[in-house]
């Protein structure tokens, strides 16, 4: 479902825009009926009134919590959600107040890496679906800021929902714009997008390499845009948003943490407005890749922010949750116990 399918329905019932705002921002920030000067049911239009509570059942209903993990932190949790197809996505929880949601079910950019990527792309998720991801761990942490677009999916190839979704949420949905992140492989149609959006979100970078041929390996089905003028592309749109790209990297043991991919690292990276995000991998079963060790990972982290360019490694937190997208939806398709 999407939201200007719900926004359609509400004009059918005679709302205007205003009451079209209010009723979405009920839902999304799970707010009572009796909010703010002008309670909801003395203000909206009497259908729009009488159908609201089936309403916003159906859009609670758009999915069913069919398992939750704890990470070891003790604030982070991956959730694993039924949509009304039978299909599932996984909604992360993370530490510092953050969700991070899927926009597709599977992926067609097969990361060498994801265990999203592996049975290709299955179904886009409406951008109602994304939202009720938001909504339900709304109701799990009520102090929720944060929304990153990391989850299962490449959040530009299902461009309309996920911007349609950023901009409820950045505009009824009480998120500061710069808290919510689209995380890309990078894409032209998207640095175009969101280029000209009215809710401009902060942007990651999958970067993961510096070398062109090995990237085309490693996301075999991502744009084939030089790590240059990927770069290029994210700095002018951190410049003009205002906000600083995350670079994200995904370090895999004797594949991207040679010395000449830190050269590369600070040859594409020292000057620009953003910071570079080092992940461990999390080794997953099936996967031909190892996690390395993580003082080794320090170490490198330590010597690009030497070098010039600022270097956050993930730290444990919540990592056991954040890391491994795909891999419950993974297990559950193969019967296994999750
Ligand atoms: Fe898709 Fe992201 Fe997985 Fe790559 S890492 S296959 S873009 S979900």
């Amino acid at each position: 479902m999407l939201i200007s399918d719900v926004r359609q329905r509400l004009r059918a019932l005679g709302a205007n825009p205003a009451h079209e705002s209010r009723v979405l921002r009920h839902w999304v920030q799970n707010l009572p009926l009796d909010a703010g000067k002008q309670p909801l049911q003395s203000w909206l239009p009497k259908a729009v009134m009488a159908e609201l509570p089936g309403l916003i059942a159906e859009l609670d209903g758009l999915l069913s919590l069919r398992s939750e993990h704890p990470g070891g932190d003790g604030q982070s949790a991956r959730l694993l959600l039924g949509l009304n197809d039978g299909q599932t996505v996984e909604t992360v929880l993370l530490p510092r107040d953050g969700v991070c949601v899927s926009s597709q079910v599977g992926c067609a950019v097969g990361c060498a890496f994801c265990m999203t990527g592996v049975d290709g792309l299955i179904r886009q998720v409406g951008s109602a679906e994304i939202v009720a991801q938001v909504v339900l761990a709304r109701r799990k942490n009520a102090q929720l800021k944060k929304v990153v677009f990391m989850g299962m999916g490449e959040p530009s190839h299902n461009l309309a929902s996920v911007l349609e979704a950023i901009t409820l949420l950045g505009r009824e949905g009480g998120f500061a714009h710069k808290q919510l992140v689209f995380s890309t492989v990078g894409d032209e149609r998207a640095f175009a997008a969101l280029k000209e959006a009215d809710v401009k979100p902060a942007l990651a970078l999958s970067l993961h390499t510096t070398d062109a041929a090995k990237r085309a390996e490693l996301l075999p089905r991502a744009p084939r845009l030089s790590p240059e003028d990927l770069v290029d592309a994210a700095d002018a749109y951190a410049r003009a948003s205002g906000y600083p790209i995350q670079y994200q990297w995904t370090l895999l043991d004797g594949v991207n943490d040679g010395p000449e991919e830190m050269d590369g690292i600070v040859r594409l990276l020292k000057g620009r407005y953003g910071l570079l995000n080092m992940i461990p991998f999390n080794t997953a079963e099936g996967l031909p890749f190892r996690r390395p060790d993580w003082e080794r990972a320090r170490s490198i982290a330590a010597e690009l922010s030497a070098r010039g360019v600022l270097t956050k490694l993930r730290d444990s937190a919540g990592q056991d949750v954040e890391g491994g997208c795909g891999q419950l939806r993974a297990r559950e398709a193969k019967g296994r116990p999750i």
